[in-house]
C-alpha cells in the first residue's frame, strides 16, 4: 500500500485514475487542525472552505476525533432494521436543537440524499408529485436533486432521467412563487442562503410568505439547510432568522463532524414515511451517529452558532471595509460570506493558495468564505490581508 502511495507523485496516480468530474487545484493535502490544513510539503494553509462546508468544528476536533476513535472499536454497522442508542441519541439531540415540530429524522449519507429524501417524504405525505425549486438553487447531483438544482450545465446532460415535475422560479420573486405553487405543489423547496449559486440571502419577508403561501395551499414548505445548517449563518439554522418554521429541512456537511451523513427533518404532524418505502444500507449507522452526536454537543458547548453571527459580521463590515475596487458586492450570513468580484475569481482563488488561504468560488465571479465557526480573529485578519493583497495583484 505505502509502496504504492510512494511509487508516483500522489497527483499522477489521482490523474491516471480519478472520473475526471473535478476540476483540480494542484494541491495535495494530508492533515489538518482547527483551521489549518498542511500539504505534502509542509506548508500550512487556512481553510476558509472548512473542506466545502464541512469542518463546522475545524478539523480534526478533539471530541469528534475521540467519539469516531471508541465507536470505530465498538460498532461501526448497524441498519435501521434494528434499535441502536447512538441512532436513538442524535434524534434527541438533534430534536433539542431544532424547533419542537421537526421531530422526525430519516438519516443518509450525503446532502444529495437527503434531498432525495426529502423528495420521497413530500410526495409521500402529501400525495402531491410537483415541486418548485429556484433559479441558481444547488440541491445536490443526483437524479432528483439534480432535477432541483438550477444550473442547466449541470442539469441538461440528464434531461432524459431528472424529474419534469420541477419548475423553477425567480429567487425572492413572491409572486412568482404564487403563480408557480398549486393544488398539485407537494413542496417548495428553497435555500435561506444560496451557496454554490453565489451567496444570495433570501429577503426574510420572501420566506413568511412562501411559508403562508405553502400553508394556504396545502404544500409543504422544504429547506435546504445543508449548507446553511448547525450554526454557518449565525443560527442554529438559516430559517430562523426569518422567525419561521418549515415543514422539512434537510441537513449533511457538517452533521457529523467530516464522516458522512445526511438528514431529512420533518414535522411530526405530518406522518410518517408507509413501510418500505425508503431506505439506506448506512443510513443512521452508529460510527455517523456518534460523530454527529459529539459534532453537536461541541457546536452547543462551544456556542458556535453565537460566535458565527459575531464574527461573521464583523468580517463582512471588514470586508466593506476595504472599499476595493475589484469588489462589486460583499454579502453573507454569520460566516457564510460572498464576495462578488468585477473580474473572474479563479485567478483571486490561486493567488489566495500561494498566499497560504483556500477559498471556493460561488460562480464564475464570487470568491465564497466558509470558515470553520472555530476560527480566529487573528486567522481571520490573515484571510483578509490575503484577499486584499490577492486583488490589489
Ligand atoms: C453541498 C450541498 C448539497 C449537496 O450535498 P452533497 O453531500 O454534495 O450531495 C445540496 N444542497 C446544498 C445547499 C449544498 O450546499
Amino acid at each position: 500500500m505505502t509502496d504504492v502511495m510512494t511509487r508516483a507523485p500522489i497527483s499522477e496516480i489521482e490523474d491516471a485514475h480519478t472520473s475526471g468530474a473535478y476540476f483540480k487545484r494542484p494541491l495535495t493535502l494530508v492533515r489538518g487542525q482547527g483551521s489549518t490544513v498542511w500539504d505534502d510539503t509542509g506548508q500550512s494553509y487556512i481553510d476558509a472552505t472548512s473542506g466545502q462546508g464541512v469542518a463546522l468544528l475545524g478539523h480534526c476536533h478533539p471530541d469528534v476525533a475521540a467519539a469516531i476513535a471508541e465507536q470505530a472499536e465498538t460498532f461501526v454497522t448497524c441498519p435501521e432494521i434494528f434499535y441502536n442508542g447512538h441512532r436513538a441519541g442524535l434524534y434527541m439531540l438533534l430534536s433539542s436543537v431544532l424547533p419542537v415540530e421537526l421531530n422526525r429524522f430519516f438519516l443518509c449519507n450525503s446532502g444529495a440524499e437527503a434531498n432525495e429524501g426529502a423528495l420521497k417524504v413530500a410526495t409521500l405525505l402529501t400525495g402531491r408529485s410537483q415541486i418548485v425549486a429556484t433559479k441558481r438553487a444547488f440541491h445536490g447531483r443526483t437524479m432528483g436533486a439534480l432535477a432541483m438544482t438550477w444550473n442547466p450545465k449541470y442539469r441538461e446532460p440528464f434531461e432524459n432521467w431528472t424529474s419534469r415535475a420541477v419548475s423553477h422560479v425567480a429567487y425572492n420573486d413572491l409572486d412568482a412563487a404564487a403563480e408557480a405553487i398549486t393544488d398539485e405543489t407537494a413542496a417548495v423547496v428553497v435555500e435561506v442562503v444560496q451557496g454554490e449559486g453565489g451567496v444570495y440571502i433570501a429577503d426574510m419577508d420572501y420566506l413568511r410568505g412562501l411559508r403562508r403561501l405553502c400553508d394556504e395551499r396545502g404544500a409543504l414548505l422544504v429547506i435546504d439547510e445543508i449548507q446553511t445548517g448547525l450554526g454557518r449563518t449565525g443560527r442554529w439554522f438559516a430559517f430562523e432568522h426569518a422567525g419561521i418554521v418549515p415543514d422539512v429541512i434537510t441537513l449533511g456537511k457538517g452533521l457529523a463532524g467530516g464522516v458522512p451523513m445526511g438528514a431529512v427533518c420533518w414535522r411530526d404532524s405530518l406522518g410518517t414515511l408507509p413501510q418500505g418505502t425508503h431506505g439506506s444500507t448506512f443510513g443512521g449507522n452508529p460510527l455517523a451517529c456518534a460523530s454527529a452526536m459529539a459534532t453537536i454537543s461541541a457546536l452547543c458547548n462551544e456556542h458556535l452558532p453565537e460566535r458565527s453571527a459575531e464574527l461573521g459580521q464583523w468580517l463582512l463590515d471588514e470586508l466593506r471595509a476595504l472599499d476595493h475596487p475589484q469588489i462589486r458586492e460583499v454579502r453573507g450570513l454569520g460566516l457564510m460570506v460572498g464576495i462578488e468580484l468585477r473580474g473572474r475569481v479563479t485567478p483571486v482563488l490561486k493567488s489566495l493558495q500561494d498566499r497560504g488561504v483556500l477559498a471556493l468560488p460561488a460562480g464564475f465571479n464570487v470568491l465564497r468564505l466558509l470558515p470553520p465557526l472555530v476560527i480566529t480573529k487573528a486567522e481571520l485578519e490573515q484571510v483578509i490581508t490575503a484577499v486584499r493583497e490577492s486583488l490589489d495583484e
